[in-house]
């Protein structure tokens, strides 16, 4: 049996963190790990400008249930999970992730956690574990399923080298240049196709 690996934003969600700050209008927040590679300084700074303007869990879940899958998405999604069992490794958290996969029909997740007070203020985050992606590829890997990984970016390759093939759907060109060995789909349709290549199923007469 087979299991696909999906990473969500930048796969089947925009940037979340990026959709915020254009929904709040805080420039601060669309700092990247491009702007601030170092994750735990960019997570405290983006906490730090939560509380500023008073942005608790039940704010930040509001607004970011007005943000909207990327279109096509959701039927992509429809016929992968037709084909697979389908799992959504992200670095994303639930209390951002969790309005916007209502969206997508609530596929199985694993992302990591805030921190959340009794009065809804963001007091920290909690990552589920190091390396979560690869991880979570051998952890599915022992259960002797086969894996297909697809994600868009660097925070995806160590899950792509862990599965049996991997996927990158619209990567950035850095990423084609420095990890040539996967094939590449920049839309849905070509995504498909990949997936029927990578499967060792006839999974295209479904
Ligand atoms: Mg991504």
């Amino acid at each position: 049996m087979e299991i696909a690996c999906l990473d969500l934003e930048g796969v089947l969600l925009p940037e979340i963190w990026v959709k915020f700050a254009e929904a709040t209008s805080i420039a601060e927040l669309k700092a990247t790990t491009r702007d601030i590679p170092d994750y735990d300084e960019l997570m405290t700074m983006r906490l730090g400008i939560l509380d500023q303007h008073g942005l608790g869990v039940n704010e930040i879940q509001e607004v970011i249930a007005t943000l909207s899958p990327l279109e096509g998405a959701a039927d992509f999604l429809n016929w992968l999970r037709r084909r697979f069992q389908v799992v959504i490794l992200s670095d994303t958290f639930y209390q951002f992730a969790g309005p916007l996969m209502n969206q997508l029909g609530n596929p199985t997740l694993l992302c990591h956690n805030l921190e959340i007070a009794e009065n809804g203020r963001v007091v920290g985050y909690k990552l589920r574990q190091r390396d979560p992606k690869r991880q979570s590829v051998i952890a599915l890997k022992s259960l002797y399923y086969r894996i297909i990984a697809a994600g868009d970016s660097y925070n995806d390759t160590s899950m792509l080298e862990e599965a049996h093939a991997g996927i990158l759907f619209c990567p950035p060109q850095n990423v084609i240049d420095e990890f040539p060995q996967y094939p590449v789909a920049t839309n849905y349709d070509e995504f498909r196709a990949e997936f029927i290549k990578a499967s060792e199923r006839d999974i295209s007469l479904d």
